[in-house]
């Protein structure tokens, strides 16, 4: 076919994208134009977690065709407003129940699995008649290797993004993750017109129990601290490490009422818990000091929530530690007149 590029060629400018949704475009563009394809889907898995991304409104058919192959129900795969994704919980897809797609003229899906925790599975929909006006398009032999190899790069690029988000010595994740996390939930909660509560806690005394039992005690405590906080909080809140002995966590949807029955709860489940000190099965007992903000009742601003919520910490310390402070205005003035 004239003025066909080859497969490397398109393989090539496939390789630039760097998420789904981009490389959703770029294969929509090509695929539509020389393989015929009209209906495109990629669906990426995470855990539990999968996400559709469809660059054009797609046929109801094949949404529901994947919808069921995902094991979700149909009612739940309204796209997103913008047509681009949507979030849903799912199982794996099954390659087996991809009967559905015969109707629609089916021509390629597949599960990639790398050596990270995210697959890949892509749909594609092509009617007879597209498939007829192209005789001679690309052969799903000759791309879906080209594809496969674009989709194992973004799988490690996902890897390496999720990776610059945890925190070596805890496993949670970490400051710069809580950064874009809190820009995104200010902006949903002013959007929505809902709270969100931010606390921030330090473990009191943190160094002096370094300076006994070691850096490396003192590195296993702050992950007994990372896994006890973990079982306290809801599937929704963010939780961090900033640096240090010091925590964040973020809770959308939740107003000073809520954020202070966290932190008295926090405070009184971790001042009950014996962190393990050495092999002997030496124990010992951790206050701590939280310091907490809230959209908008104190800031409407991320960076504003953050201060208002390390000064309450400060405050906390300065009270005598294992307490919990709400910010109160008087806590800045204090903070910036010393
Ligand atoms: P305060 O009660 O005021 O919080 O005092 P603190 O002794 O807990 O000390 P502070 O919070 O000011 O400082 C944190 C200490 O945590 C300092 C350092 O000894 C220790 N630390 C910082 N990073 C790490 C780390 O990665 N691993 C370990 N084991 N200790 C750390
Ligand atoms: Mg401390």
């Amino acid at each position: 076919m004239s003025g066909q590029p080859d497969v490397m060629t398109l393989v090539s400018r496939w390789m630039d994208a760097g998420t789904l949704p981009e490389l959703c475009t770029l294969l929509h563009r090509d695929l539509c134009e020389h393989s015929g394809v009209s209906q495109l889907l990629i669906v990426s898995h995470s855990n539990d977690v999968a996400q559709m991304w469809a660059v054009a409104p797609v046929d109801d058919e094949l949404v529901r065709a994947v919808d069921r192959i995902l094991g979700t129900s149909p009612n739940r795969m309204d796209l997103l407003t913008t047509g681009r994704g949507r979030v849903l919980t799912a199982e794996h897809p099954d390659a087996a129940g991809l009967g559905p797609f015969a109707a629609l003229g089916f021509t390629q899906s597949a599960t990639i699995s790398t050596d990270t925790p995210i697959s890949f599975a892509i749909y594609c929909g092509t009617t007879e008649t597209e498939k007829q006006s192209y005789p001679d398009c690309f052969t799903e032999s000759s791309l879906w290797p080209g594809i496969q190899m674009v989709l194992r790069n973004l799988a490690r690029l996902e890897h390496l993004r999720a990776l610059s988000h945890i925190d070596s010595v805890s496993g949670i994740h970490n400051r710069s993750y809580l950064n874009m996390r809190l820009v995104e939930e200010v902006a949903r909660a002013r959007r929505f017109h809902r709270p969100l509560s931010l606390a921030i806690f330090d473990i009191d005394h943190f160094k002096s129990l370094n300076d006994t039992y070691g850096h490396q005690t003192g590195d296993a405590i702050l992950r007994q601290m990372a896994e006890y906080v973990r079982w306290t909080i809801r599937s929704i809140d963010v939780f961090c490490r900033l640096g240090g002995d010091e925590f964040a966590v973020l809770m959308p949807d939740a107003d000073t009422s809520d954020c202070s029955h966290f932190a008295e709860r926090l405070i009184s489940v971790l001042t009950a818990q014996r962190f393990t000190l050495d092999e002997s099965g030496q124990q010992a007992q951790l206050s701590i000091s939280i310091g907490a903000a809230v959209y908008p009742v104190h800031a409407t601003e991320h960076e504003r929530l953050i201060w208002c919520a390390d000064m309450s910490l400060l405050e906390a310390k300065h009270r005598g530690r294992g307490q919990f402070l709400l910010y109160e205005r008087s806590f800045g003035r204090q903070a910036t007149s010393s």
